[in-house]
């Protein structure tokens, strides 16, 4: 049985304009249970989601069982107003409408709580970022709220003061993780946070001739060689495709990412990442 510990069963891996289309009024559930039914044909047993706010992924959820899936899902993914996340979730300006949208999350049937803790990767730019990130402090108070309601906590995040902070706030997944540095992959590593390394998004966007195959090679090379590192020294981390992202198709996204992960680390490495996922993003 294969893991996706990071999907976007809202997105279709082509176009986010048609994505949004499809489930403007609702979500699509003849489009949902041809995804899942796409899964079940990939052997891949567990779904982890990244959310959306027009909630596809609640109802794959409450039916992904059909299919014998575990389906997990944030619901919406909940970001700072202004920042990135605004087509996978729901924005709030204080620490009032945050613990709002996390009751939002608990009356959904929500699993656990996804916060958008930096922006994107600028791909035309080795290192850059597109968006500001949360503020240390805030993350850690939000981290709080939403373990002090039961959830486990998936962190986008990218930077390596980024990813420090997001340990420190005691985040129980890090998403993406791009441009670590050694103390990011030791804060890790000494942590009881999983890395979600999402390196198809990434890989499978060489090549396609949208930006520049240096830029975007010089990315994924340097993941890989911080994913086999922070497995050397001891930290964890599981396989999720970020399927529905371009160029990431659900079912094939996912034995895409497995091919990228194991050129860093072993089988055995991956069991337990997967493992360590299923354990924590469950309600408490
Ligand atoms: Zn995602």
């Amino acid at each position: 049985m294969l893991y996706e510990c990071h999907a976007h069963i809202m997105l279709d891996g082509v176009s986010q304009k048609d994505a949004q289309s499809r489930h403007a009024n609702g979500p699509d559930e003849s489009w949902v249970r041809a995804k899942l039914e796409e899964y079940k044909a990939a052997c891949v047993g567990y779904i982890r989601d990244g959310g959306d706010k027009f909630g596809v992924s609640v109802l794959a959820a409450r039916i992904a069982g059909e299919y014998g899936i575990t389906f997990r899902t944030p619901c919406f993914a909940i970001h700072r107003k202004g920042r990135y996340g605004n087509m996978l979730g729901h924005a709030y300006e204080d620490m009032r409408e945050y613990r709002n949208l996390v009751s939002e999350v608990k009356e959904q049937g929500g699993d656990f709580i996804k916060i958008m803790a930096t922006g994107i990767l600028d791909f035309n730019e080795y290192g850059k970022l597109t968006s500001e990130a949360l503020d240390e402090a805030e993350l850690e108070e939000m981290v709080r709220i939403a373990h002090g309601e039961g959830f486990a906590v998936m962190a986008h995040c990218n930077g390596a003061d980024n990813i420090k902070a997001a340990v420190a706030a005691g985040v129980d997944s890090i998403e993406h993780g791009f441009y670590a540095d050694e103390q990011a992959l030791a804060d890790l590593a000494a942590s009881n946070t999983v890395l979600v390394p999402t390196f198809a998004p990434i890989c499978n966007l060489i090549g396609r001739g949208l930006f520049h195959d240096d830029v975007l090679r010089r990315i994924a090379e340097q993941h890989a060689l911080d994913l086999a590192r922070l497995n050397y020294i001891g930290g964890a981390a599981a396989p999720g495709s970020d399927a529905g992202a371009m160029n990431v198709y659900h079912g094939a996204g996912i034995k895409d990412e497995y091919g990228y992960m194991k050129a860093a680390v072993s089988d055995d490495a991956l069991r337990e990442g997967e493992g360590l996922i299923e354990l924590l993003f469950q309600r408490r």
